[in-house]
């Protein structure tokens, strides 16, 4: 566990992981409107960054009028938090705390009235970072603390997979279709992380989870389930289960235009760096719109590794399983 931490920490001092954040314009702009529209809120507030990389959130809070921002960074990445600060003009109000925000202790115990981080992974909770946070939130927050982002959900719903199918028909005149259905039993409930279109999307999304950030506590995010049936909306080909996330932040003053800020990361928003994971289907199945399909799906924390999770997902016959009401489907018990 320990060396799965430090190799955890020191895959963060890959410029490149930080290049791919920092040019991920939705993830920038939902943290900076989010920030900025709260300016009357955290003018002279005290604000702890988890996990600060380059420090671009704790420079969004200062510029917001922050009165002082603790910016923690396990990884080396903090020396060069250092000098962005500098740079910035903000090392008077910005101290960068090259540690694990476990280990952490502030001056006095001081308590801090906001708490930002960007811990998501892919399909939300992949790195388990999640945790740390909430560990942060538990030893450092104020009771009327706020937490940016304050909730997050998962949704999933039923898509074609065109990338892992019909490509492989012909690939320059010939058939891997065998190859593709190898590959696809190889790759059975581990998810691929890629960009799915809104257009491949089959049915409305469900929420498999919504999690209150200001709440939950780390043993909340060990595992979810549902047993869903989806109303198919389009006649297609179901080829995988597709999951995102979206992440709301507090709207405390509602000093900007917007209302509540949300970070979108669904096929129908603008492209992430986090794109969507899918679980793809060993087998297409054609369906029809109005056909009824059931599913089940358990994301579950892995024993061994903490940061990852299982998803695995088993279909199952809509007969057997209670259909959401109002149900858009076709079968008969759910018209009566
Ligand atoms: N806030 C930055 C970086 C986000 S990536 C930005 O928005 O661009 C998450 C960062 O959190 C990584 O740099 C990682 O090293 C750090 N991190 C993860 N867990 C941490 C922990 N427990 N304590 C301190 N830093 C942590």
């Amino acid at each position: 566990m320990e060396s799965n931490q430090t190799n955890y920490f020191e895959s963060y001092e890959d410029l490149e992981i930080h290049r791919l954040m920092l040019e991920d314009e939705s993830r920038n702009k939902a943290y900076k409107d989010a920030i900025m529209n709260n300016k009357s809120y955290l003018k002279d507030k005290t604000v702890m960054d988890v996990g600060c990389g380059t420090g671009i959130l704790s420079i969004f809070c200062a510029q917001a009028g922050a009165k002082k921002v603790y910016a923690v960074e396990a990884s080396n990445l903090a020396n060069l938090a250092k000098e962005i600060v500098k740079e910035n003009n903000f090392e008077n109000v910005i101290e960068v705390i090259h540690s694990k925000v476990e280990d952490v202790s502030l001056p006095n115990n001081i308590k801090v009235d906001v708490i930002v981080s960007e811990w998501m992974g892919f399909y939300l909770l992949h790195e388990g970072m999640l945790d740390s946070v909430l560990v942060a939130r538990d030893k450092f927050l104020k009771d009327d603390g706020q937490m940016f982002p304050e909730s997050a959900t998962i949704y999933i719903a039923p898509c074609s997979v065109p990338t892992l199918y019909q490509k492989w028909d012909n690939l320059h005149g010939i058939s891997m279709s065998l190859f593709a259905k190898h590959l696809r039993e190889s790759r059975y409930n581990k998810p691929e992380i890629m960009h799915i279109q809104s257009k491949d999307l089959l049915a409305s999304e469900t929420a498999l989870c919504w999690i209150n950030l200001k709440e939950d506590t780390a043993s909340d995010l060990d595992s979810y389930s549902i047993q869903h049936v989806a109303a198919i909306s389009k006649n297609g080909s179901y080829q995988g289960l597709c999951v995102w996330f979206k992440c709301t932040f507090p709207n405390i003053t509602n000093d900007g235009d917007a209302s509540q800020v949300r970070l979108d990361t669904s096929p129908n928003s603008l492209p992430t760096h986090w794109k969507q994971a899918v679980i793809v289907l060993p087998q297409a199945q054609e369906v029809e719109e109005g056909e009824p399909i059931a599913f089940q799906l358990d994301m579950i924390r892995d024993q061994l590794d903490k940061r990852r999770y299982n998803l695995e997902l088993t279909l199952l016959d809509p007969e057997v399983v209670e259909h959401p009401l109002p149900c858009t489907c076709h079968m008969t018990k759910c018209i009566l």
